[in-house]
């Protein structure tokens, strides 16, 4: 251990990837574990997707590919910024790297130095905060609660920013929360901003599609903001394409520039034949995807009624994504067999054991109050988990 950095030593093990490995415990031991934890569409990649990839395995795409992709990918994603977005970006503003994960690992370490402050408002996707860590950033968390619908308010961004501050990162819609900033939210937040010219934003829209309530605003969309905005996306989740590791930034071309600088050293570039199949999937009409959207938004309908009658757990309604983040501090207190639940963490490994359904604390979010359950599962699993989590509740 102690030959190991001290970079890797000042990261937390992931509260996601310890639940994954106590469930699978608990399946060894032949429990029948419901998983409503996992952050992916349970769907298959959509065939026409697949065909490209297999024309593009046959027509021998098998090189290296330029480091920020192919010039026809980033030709798709800039013709998708400007039909979904209406952003107008250049050749040199693109960059594909392997999973928007990997895009942002790319611009924390090309604009993070040692102390640089990064606003995360709470709850914040899990890897934001680490990433940052990674850079030798500081994460500022700012929390949140249901009653603002998990938002920040420009009141609160303006508190969080000192000299120190260099970023701003945040989801919408949000991982966790499925809730999305509208424009005039937006446009609240960037007034704050227009004080800070220091400050860079990462706008991550990867659940941009997955979106019930129709409204997607990108914050570069702003003239006085598109210079300052990162503006992050992939087919991970609205294609079903989780494992094919595609993602993407539109970005000001320094930070680009940057970005497939040091992609050139840790990767270079992104796999050849994802990279086919995502202009296949960039290329088509939304509406081929719309039959996931239309089922998701079935789901959310199906587990909101279903939660509003498990006691303790309290629901704002998703604008977008696939999870719900109930707010669970009334159940804070209660014990079982001599333990007491004093936080999301606690109730968590309750449902696990008691319920046998995986859900994921929102510690790991920056929010110690909720849980956060993906209904990016059957219309029968998420009746038996409710049904379960219900029982073991009372
Ligand atoms: N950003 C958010 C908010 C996410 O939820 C995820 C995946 O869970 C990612 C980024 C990473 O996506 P990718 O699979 O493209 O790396």
């Amino acid at each position: 251990q102690e030959q190991l950095s001290d970079r890797i030593n000042r990261l937390e093990t992931s509260a996601t990837l310890a639940m994954a490995a106590k469930a699978r415990e608990l399946k060894a031991e032949g429990k029948n574990i419901i998983g409503l934890s996992l952050g992916e569409p349970d769907f298959n990649t959509p065939d026409f997707i697949k065909d490209a990839a297999i024309q593009a395995i046959n027509d021998n795409y098998n090189s290296y590919t330029p480091v920020d992709g192919y010039v026809d990918l980033k030709e798709a994603v800039i013709h998708k910024f400007k039909r979904d977005n209406r952003l107008t970006y250049d050749k040199s503003q693109i960059v594909v790297s392997t999973g928007a994960k990997q895009s942002l690992a790319n611009v924390a370490m090309v604009c993070i130095n040692p102390g640089d402050e990064v606003i995360l408002p709470c709850p914040y996707w899990v890897s934001y905060k680490d990433i940052v860590k990674i850079a030798e950033g500081v994460p500022v968390e700012v929390p949140t609660t249901i009653d603002t619908d998990f938002k920040m308010t420009p009141q609160q961004l303006e508190a969080a920013i000192t000299p120190k501050t260099k970023m701003l990162w945040y989801s919408s819609p949000c991982n966790p929360s499925g809730m999305l900033y509208s424009k005039e939210e937006l446009r609240a937040l960037a007034d704050v901003l227009k004080k800070h010219p220091q400050i860079i934003v990462v706008s991550d829209e990867i659940y941009e599609h997955i979106n019930f309530v129709g409204d997607h605003v990108s914050m570069a969309e702003f003239d006085d903001m598109y210079d300052r905005t990162v503006t992050v996306n992939g087919v991970s989740k609205a294609f079903a394409m989780t494992g094919w590791r595609i993602g993407y930034i539109g970005a000001p071309s320094y930070i680009a520039r940057a970005c497939t600088k040091i992609q050139g050293q840790f990767t270079s570039g992104a796999n050849c034949i994802a990279q086919r199949a995502t202009i296949a999937a960039l290329e088509a009409p939304v509406s081929k995807i719309s039959f996931m959207i239309d089922t998701f938004k079935e789901r959310r309908k199906l587990i909101l009624d279903l939660l509003s009658d498990v006691p303790g757990f309290k629901c704002n309604a998703p604008q977008g994504a696939f999870y719900v983040f109930p707010d669970v501090s009334e159940l804070f207190g209660k014990s079982y067999n001599g333990t007491t639940i004093n936080n999301a963490t606690d109730l968590s490994m309750y449902l696990l054991e008691e319920a046998e359904v995986a859900t994921v604390t929102g510690a790991a979010f920056g929010d110690p109050n909720c849980l956060r359950l993906s209904y990016a599962a059957s219309e029968a699993d998420i009746k038996q988990a409710i049904k379960q989590i219900k029982a073991a509740l009372s």
